[in-house]
């Protein structure tokens, strides 16, 4: 069965609408802050759906567009504008950052508080520590979503995570554990690799390699959660799995587009409302 985002996105939504609605009157609105160092379309194309996601939820917004060649100091005086701006609750700041900024440094600038994806180190640490008052990185929380949303029962299984990043595998492994899920993390000195995904009850790939993942590499009645999102020349895009190949061979598996892309801008909703009154 291919399981989409959208009905997963649609419930986060519902849910989001309805407790701002709830809040109304209250002192604290959620409103996203979002700064954009140059016009990369990856990031132009994220902010458009988070955007339009954040006004279905009732969520304002402000966006600061920085050019490309921004220094240091201007992003983190924008970033200190919105750490006090009463009217933000939550901060986005699209990565990667143009490469002569000292993304460490900026790291350390954002108020934890309002770190919506999870760009502070405080809040890497608080996803590590099961520390529930923080905000884990809104990809793997979608997957996470997704997971539950569908029902797939995570205490006892195998989940083999495919990629080691700060942004999806490492802090997604640390999710799976939570659930007590039994978790291996694979990367790109993995040996056997192929070998290691066919054990998983639930695999899950974040690694940027079209359709890298074959049949072969499965296990039957497998759970495939697609994180990648690869682009040809074409401007064709692709997850890391082979969802044709793949298809007969799983339970559930997520098709790219449409799969974890879909949730994470209702994720980072939840995000925004979670920080305006915790
Ligand atoms: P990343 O920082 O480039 O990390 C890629 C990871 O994959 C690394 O750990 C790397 O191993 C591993 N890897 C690369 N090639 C491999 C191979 N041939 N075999 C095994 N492991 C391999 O990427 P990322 O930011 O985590 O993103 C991963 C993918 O998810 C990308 O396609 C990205 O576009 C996509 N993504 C999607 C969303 C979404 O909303 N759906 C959000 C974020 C990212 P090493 O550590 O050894 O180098």
């Amino acid at each position: 069965m291919i399981i989409k985002g959208k009905p997963v996105a649609d419930e986060i939504t519902a849910q989001v609408k309805a407790q701002v609605m709830k809040n109304k009157t209250g002192q604290t609105r959620p409103g996203l802050g979002l700064i954009r160092a140059g016009s990369h379309p990856s990031d132009l194309a994220y902010e458009k759906g988070a955007l339009s996601r954040m006004e279905k939820c009732g969520i304002s917004t402000k966006v600061v567009a920085l050019p490309q060649e921004t220094t240091q100091k201007q992003l983190i005086d924008q970033l200190k504008k919105l750490n006090d701006d009463p009217t933000i609750s939550g901060i986005l700041i699209f990565r990667p950052l143009p490469e002569h900024l000292d993304e460490e440094a900026i790291q350390k600038e954002i108020n934890p508080d309002k770190d919506v994806d999870c760009f502070s180190p405080i809040n890497l640490a608080k996803v590590m520590a099961d520390d529930a008052t923080g905000f884990p990185p809104a990809t793997p929380a979608a997957v996470m979503a997704i997971l539950e949303h569908y029902k797939v029962a995570l205490s006892g299984k195998r989940c083999v995570v495919l990629g080691r990043s700060l942004v999806v595998g490492k802090p997604l492994s640390m999710m799976l554990l939570r659930k007590n899920a039994t978790v291996t993390i694979c990367h790109s000195r993995t040996e056997n690799i192929e070998a290691i995904c066919q054990e998983g009850d639930i695999v899950i790939a974040a690694i940027g390699q079209s359709k890298m993942i074959k049949k072969s590499w499965l296990k039957p009645g497998a759970v495939v959660i697609d994180v990648g999102i690869n682009v040809d020349e074409q401007g064709q895009l692709s997850g890391d799995v082979d969802l044709e190949d793949c298809l007969d061979k799983v339970a559930m598996i997520t098709p790219v587009p449409a799969g974890v892309g879909s949730v994470t801008s209702s994720i980072l909703a939840k995000h925004v409302l979670k920080a305006s009154i915790q």
